[in-house]
This record gives C-alpha cells, sequence and structure tokens, in this order.
C-alpha cells in the first residue's frame, strides 16, 4: 500500500489501470459510470474499477486490496463471494437463467420475507429499489383514488420521476422537479416536507384535506448520512396517515434485512400499510419488492386493477441468490454485524477526537457514517451544513490506506459479517492519519 497522503495532496498516489479503464468508459459511457456517485466526483480522483471481491475486501484493477466499508451500498451482508451464496447462485444458473413463468424460487423467497416481518402480508417482487418504490406509490395512488404523495427532504427513494423533487425550504411547498426531464406535472403532486418535523406534516394533511395518498419516507434515512428518526416520528406518521385515510409506506430498500432480522420494523415497529425492499434481499442480485397489506396488494394485477409487470421479476438466479443470504443471516449473524459496527464507530470517534476533529458519528443499528460538524443532523439542511472538506481529504487517505469508504459524506458505511480481526486493525491502523488528514485540511 502506497504511503497515506500528507494534508493539501488528496489524491496522492494514481490507480493506472483503473485510469485507463475510466478513459475507455468515458468514452461510451456518460462520465464513465453506470451510476452517479461512483464516479468520485464528490471527492475527486480515480474511481477504483473493482475486478473481485472476497469477505471483507475488494481487489482493483491495479491488483491493490481494500476493506470494503461500501459492501456494494448495502447488499453484500456476508461479505463478498460468500461460499453459500455462491453456491446457490451455481446451482441455480445451472438450471437455467430465465423461464419468464412462476418458480419455485421467487415463492420460497417471498415466504421468507413475510415470514420475518408481521405486516408484510404479501410482496410483489421486481429488480431495483427504484422500481419497488415507483411501483408502492402507484399502488397507494390507485387505492386511495387521491394524487398527493409526502416525501421528506434528504430522503431517496431511487430515480422515480415523482420522488425525484426536494423543495426548497418551507411547510408544504410543492416540488420543484430536482432534474431536467422530470416535468412539473411529475412533480407536482408531490409535497416535500423537513425530515423529522411531524408538525409540517399535520399541517400538510391539513391544507390538502382527502387528497394525499400517502407518505413515503426511509424507515431510517441513510442517503444523507445517517439520520434516524426521533422516537415517535414514524409512529406519528402512521398515524397521521391513518387518520386521513393515506398510506404510511416505510422504504426498507436500505434497512430493509440488515437493521436488524426484520429490518427497521424490527427496530421500531411501527406498522406500514406497504413496504419497499431492495439491496440485501437480491445477495447481490438485482432483485427488490414492495409488498404489506393483503387489501391493498390485492388491488396489484391481475388480482386487481393497478397494472404492474417486469420481464425479470423473480428471476430465479436472482431469487436463489437472496434465499441463501437471508437464510444465513440469523441472530448470530446480526450479533456479529452490530458488533463490527460498533467497533469501527468507537475507532473512528476515538481517531477524529484525538485530533480535535468536529464531528458526530451517528447510527441507526449497525448503519452509521460521520458528519463533519459538531451539531447533531436530525435532518437534510443540517447535513448540508457539514464541512465536507475534511471528509475528502479523510476519504483520500483511508483509500490510500486500503480502506475503501463511500465516496461522499451524504452515504451511510456498511459492514458485514466478514469482516473480521485482520480487516479491523487495517481500518484501525488507517484511522490516525485519515483523521490528521481531516484536521489539516481547508476548505477550497
Ligand atoms: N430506496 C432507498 C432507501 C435507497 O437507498 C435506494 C438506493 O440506494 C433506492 C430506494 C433505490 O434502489 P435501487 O438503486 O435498487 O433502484
Amino acid at each position: 500500500m502506497s504511503e497515506a497522503p500528507s494534508s493539501g495532496t488528496p489524491y496522492p498516489y494514481d490507480a493506472p489501470a483503473s485510469q485507463a479503464l475510466f478513459d475507455r468508459a468515458a468514452a461510451v459511457t456518460p462520465g464513465g459510470v453506470n451510476s452517479p456517485v461512483r464516479a468520485f466526483r464528490a471527492v475527486g480522483g480515480t474511481p477504483r474499477f473493482m475486478v473481485s471481491g472476497s469477505g471483507p475486501y475488494l481487489t482493483d484493477a491495479d491488483g491493490r486490496e481494500y476493506v470494503d466499508l461500501v459492501c456494494s451500498w448495502g447488499p453484500m451482508i456476508l461479505g463478498h463471494s460468500h461460499p453459500e451464496v455462491i453456491a446457490a447462485v451455481q446451482e441455480a444458473v445451472a438450471r437455467g437463467t430465465s423461464f419468464g413463468t412462476p418458480g419455485e424460487g421467487e415463492v420460497a423467497l417471498a415466504e421468507e420475507m413475510v415470514d420475518r416481518i408481521g405486516p408484510l402480508e404479501q410482496v410483489r417482487l421486481v429488480s431495483s429499489g427504484t422500481e419497488a418504490t415507483m411501483s408502492a406509490i402507484r399502488l397507494a395512488r390507485g387505492f386511495t383514488r387521491r394524487t398527493k404523495v409526502i416525501k421528506f427532504a434528504g430522503c431517496y427513494h431511487g430515480h422515480v420521476d415523482s420522488l425525484l423533487a426536494a423543495a426548497g425550504s418551507g411547510v408544504a411547498t410543492f416540488a420543484l422537479p430536482d432534474t431536467p426531464g422530470v416535468t412539473g406535472a411529475q412533480a407536482g403532486d408531490t409535497i416535500v416536507l423537513p425530515y423529522n418535523d411531524l408538525e409540517s406534516v399535520h399541517e400538510a394533511f391539513h391544507r390538502y384535506p382527502g387528497e394525499i395518498a400517502c407518505v413515503i419516507t426511509e424507515a431510517s434515512p441513510g442517503n444523507m448520512g445517517v439520520v434516524p428518526p426521533r422516537p415517535g416520528f414514524n409512529q406519528g406518521l402512521k398515524d397521521a396517515c391513518g387518520k386521513n385515510g393515506a398510506l404510511y409506506i416505510s422504504d426498507e430498500v436500505m434497512t430493509g434485512f440488515r437493521t436488524s432480522r426484520a429490518g427497521w420494523y424490527g427496530v421500531d415497529g411501527v406498522e406500514p400499510d406497504l413496504m419497499t425492499f431492495g439491496k440485501v434481499m437480491g445477495g447481490g442480485f438485482p432483485a427488490a419488492a414492495f409488498g404489506g397489506r393483503a387489501d391493498v396488494m390485492a388491488h396489484l394485477a391481475p388480482a386487481g386493477p393497478v397494472y404492474q409487470a417486469g420481464t425479470l421479476s423473480g428471476n430465479p438466479v436472482a431469487t436463489a441468490a437472496g434465499l441463501a443470504q437471508l437464510r444465513l443471516l440469523d441472530q448470530a449473524a446480526y450479533d456479529t454485524i452490530d458488533q463490527v459496527s460498533a467497533t469501527i464507530q468507537g475507532l473512528v470517534t476515538e481517531a477524529l477526537t484525538k485530533e480535535g476533529v468536529a464531528h458526530r458519528l451517528q447510527n441507526a443499528s449497525n448503519m452509521f457514517s460521520v458528519f463533519f460538524t459538531d451539531r447533531e443532523v436530525r435532518a437534510y439542511e443540517d447535513a448540508k451544513r457539514q464541512e465536507s472538506f475534511r471528509f475528502t481529504a479523510f476519504f483520500h487517505s483511508m483509500l490510500a490506506q486500503g480502506v475503501y469508504l463511500p465516496p461522499s459524506s451524504f452515504e451511510s458505511w456498511f459492514v458485514s459479517t466478514a469482516h473480521d480481526e485482520r480487516a479491523l486493525q487495517r481500518i484501525a491502523d488507517a484511522l490516525p492519519a485519515a483523521a490528521r488528514a481531516a484536521a489539516e485540511a481547508t476548505a477550497k
């Protein structure tokens, strides 16, 4: 591993093979990547092109090994190339890769999910978290015959047109589209509210009586960094929805089967009308789902009138991977993940405190992230006030020392059962220099 960077040199070593691939990619793919945050734009430098993963490690095209604290943005909760997941995949592949018919694997995966989560009576499998939230919103609108949707600033639910909207400050402001390509009409029925602010939710229901189909929220947000719901917030949303004839949709794409055996529902016990899932349930393959109350799900085609479909939905290889992964996730596995997470959080706090770096380490069960601010982060506006330039220096120092963090200060860190003593030691060894780099960093 090369030297840790000194301050002021945020990109200390080159990665020639990754850079060559990035150049090739840029010629045929916009920005050189297939999902924007992978491009390292928030931190600068060359995105690492990974060639293999094993346990807690990733190896890049230059042959460098990293302890992985991204875990494919959540799915790889057992680490990379877990032998039992790989065996299940190989066995499934050998039987054929897609039939376009129902199959037993998708039934078994749905049963496993329903078995873990009380309010999840029925599920429909899809291929991405985006599809799951898009379909859940459509179903909520079809079921309630209402149009408006409440979402919270800083919560990400995939790139669904109507959810790619964040308003400026203010209560019950109708959203402006966040991106060209989303029309005012598509975003116009979305009401964006500040997170953790129940009062604004009550005001919105008061202002639009009989018009709000649903409230969608990340069960515990991880897409503005980790900002857990304040005590009573999710229950307050559920109650407000119940009182006003709207559905409460808990987006568990990130938290599902990660924050506990039953995801965030297993932590706070608030019963959603609909839920969405992805990431862990796919075992590293494109599998996702939405589900919930049977009487609501009964409105979905072919049982009911709300249309939804997918050529690769319930794909036999993806469902085999997801099922194998879920079956390995017993309480002992969650205990391990919680312990790994607590250890890393402790190490990060210790290193940053020692260097006098103002920071907040926030967690939701085993998900956590570091904000470079001394104030509690309760909402997106707070998250935006952090000193992100310190994260940039911290990130590059860790990278240079063989620790792969999410390349943005607005993302959760993810750990796995495979993060063993050796991996933790590498993190511990890297942190002092990274904390120093954060302390010495200056805003551009
Ligand atoms: N919902 C949440 C909470 C997410 O974190 C994500 C992705 O990170 C999505 C939805 C979208 O999932 P996908 O990237 O599979 O479309």
